[in-house]
């Protein structure tokens, strides 16, 4: 992590005034590069509560973004009303999954 990617990780974004600095980061930054989008629903769920999905890691779509400075990855899933989205850095696994825009 540098100084020009995100200050850190959010396993969920408690609020949506805590998603609002990630929003506006993005938003203004030159060097944090949209890699391209994963459109959520291929993976199965690994069990349900309520019938919402848990624990599948693909269950719903996230942005890609490159750090251009550092080359860091990051996966980002905006909240929605019950989903609380998170900002997570991304595993070669979830690079793999990603449509690559060119
Ligand atoms: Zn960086």
């Amino acid at each position: 992590m540098c100084p020009n990617c995100f200050s850190k990780e959010y396993l969920k974004f408690e609020s949506f005034n805590e998603f609002e600095p990630v929003r506006i980061q993005i938003e203004n930054s030159s060097t944090l590069r949209h890699i391209g989008e994963h459109t959520g629903g291929l993976g199965k769920p690994l069990f349900k509560i309520f019938g919402i999905g848990f624990g599948g890691r693909t269950d719903f779509g996230f942005d890609l973004y490159q750090c251009e400075i550092c080359n860091e990855y990051w996966k980002l899933a905006e909240p929605d009303y019950a989903w609380r989205g998170y900002l997570l850095k991304a595993s070669a696994e979830d690079i793999a999954c990603v449509q690559i825009q060119k």
